[in-house]
């Protein structure tokens, strides 16, 4: 495959990088062990280096050889899930409970192995920003990091993103204009009726009897109320009440999480499953309280950013190995919200196809080292294109 052959010669060090970071996971902003692995490595380039970012964030910042005003961002993400692994590797995680099981121990060490070679040629004009942030499973890294004041520090043109994708064969890259991953919310809801003793429900109010329509009752929003070409979806996760063989508990809780791309059809779910948990409360005679709250928006990619992004892979893998009408995901991914910020484009780069345990956030997870190389390579390409120097060198100063 047409990987740069220099980021070739680096291959087994960054795999050596890949399994360092998965023997020691490190959830949610306590990534300090990881930011200490980048931060060192980034010096040790050449690249200069921000912590402390959102917590346990990184950013390195390294100029190309022409000076130029523009400047972009290229994002991995460092944390792992609350896992255990069943992987019997040598590189297995160490860290009890915790793994990498969503690849981001990858996305890591690709962004800094594309360091490592755009600091030994600095072959484009102006400046690249390197985030390396946290917590992007379920806590919002991103989100922090924005608050935090990032864009306005590091101010950039385009941010740009990327992620394994195990349906996607090694050597195939995929990635579309629009809504590429949903949004994500969660609810809790609470159902309050009247405990008794089972064998007398008549002096029950059963909350139980309620849920159980409940959890029917809610998939009418997807089927009745959503338009039927939109994307959506509810699920409830858990189901919470009840103790023993014969009694009526008084209490049980729902949670779940809702789905969609569209903003309209993310308004109209909140309140459809108020309507309807009520409604269906009401006639048990019960009473219901509703939490719900909105964590990642969905992920649009911009048209232009985009562009740039497919025909860069298509410059490492060949055309016909970028698939450009893949379905987006109803997963979610909190790069959204710099997509909600500055235009960009966020790509899948392909894993392997999902044999036993090749799904991420499943616990036979393991990113896929042939993929270093290419995803290395992708960065490069797509900073040395969108900083080429003959447009810095063209425009007036
Ligand atoms: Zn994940
Ligand atoms: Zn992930």
């Amino acid at each position: 495959m047409p990987v740069i052959n220099r980021i070739a010669e680096f291959h087994a060090e960054m795999t050596q990088w890949r399994h360092q970071i998965h023997a020691h996971p490190e959830t949610a902003f306590e990534e300090h062990k990881t930011a200490d692995l980048v931060a060192g490595l980034l010096e040790s380039f050449g690249v200069s280096v921000d912590r402390g970012i959102a917590q346990t964030g990184v950013i390195g910042t390294l100029k190309g050889s022409l000076a130029g005003d523009r400047a972009i961002a290229l994002r991995a993400d460092m944390d792992g899930l609350h896992i255990e692994e069943q992987n019997d590797v040598p590189h297995a995680s160490q860290n009890h409970g915790r793994m990498h099981a969503c690849g981001h121990d990858g996305h890591t060490a690709m962004l800094l192995g594309a360091a490592k070679h755009l600091a030994e040629t600095r072959n484009f004009a102006g400046t690249i920003h390197f985030i390396f942030q946290p917590a992007e499973e379920n806590e919002g890294g991103a989100r922090l990091m924005i608050e935090e004041g990032v864009l306005e520090r590091y101010p950039v043109e385009a941010v740009y993103g990327m992620h394994n994708w195990p349906e996607v064969p090694v050597g195939q890259f995929a990635v579309r204009p629009g809504p590429m991953m949903a949004a994500f919310d969660i609810f809790e809801i609470t159902i309050s009726g009247r405990g008794a003793h089972a064998a007398m429900p008549h002096l029950a109010i059963d909350p139980i009897v309620a849920a159980a329509q409940l959890v029917s009752g809610l998939q009418t929003i997807t089927s009745r109320n959503v338009h039927p070409l939109e994307g959506a979806v509810v699920s409830i996760t858990q189901v919470h009440g009840g103790d023993t063989w014969n009694v009526i508990p008084d209490r049980v809780v729902l949670r779940g999480t809702t789905r969609s791309f569209n903003p309209a059809v993310r308004d109209q779910i909140e309140p459809a499953i108020r309507r309807i948990a009520d409604g269906i409360c009401r006639a048990c005679g019960a009473q219901m309280a509703l939490r719900y709250e909105r964590r990642y928006p969905a992920l649009i990619n911009a048209s232009t950013e985009t562009e740039i992004a497919a025909a860069t892979a298509a410059s490492i893998v060949g055309e016909s190995n970028v698939k450009r009408d893949l379905l987006p995901s109803m997963a979610a991914e909190d790069f959204a919200c710099f997509l909600e910020q500055k235009p960009g484009a966020y790509i899948w780069i392909g894993n392997g196809t999902a044999e036993a345990g090749g799904i991420l956030h499943n616990p036979h997870y393991d990113f896929n080292d042939e993929v270093l190389p290419l995803g290395a390579s992708y960065w490069v390409r797509l900073a040395e294109s969108v900083l080429a120097k003959e447009r810095a060198s063209a425009s007036p100063t």
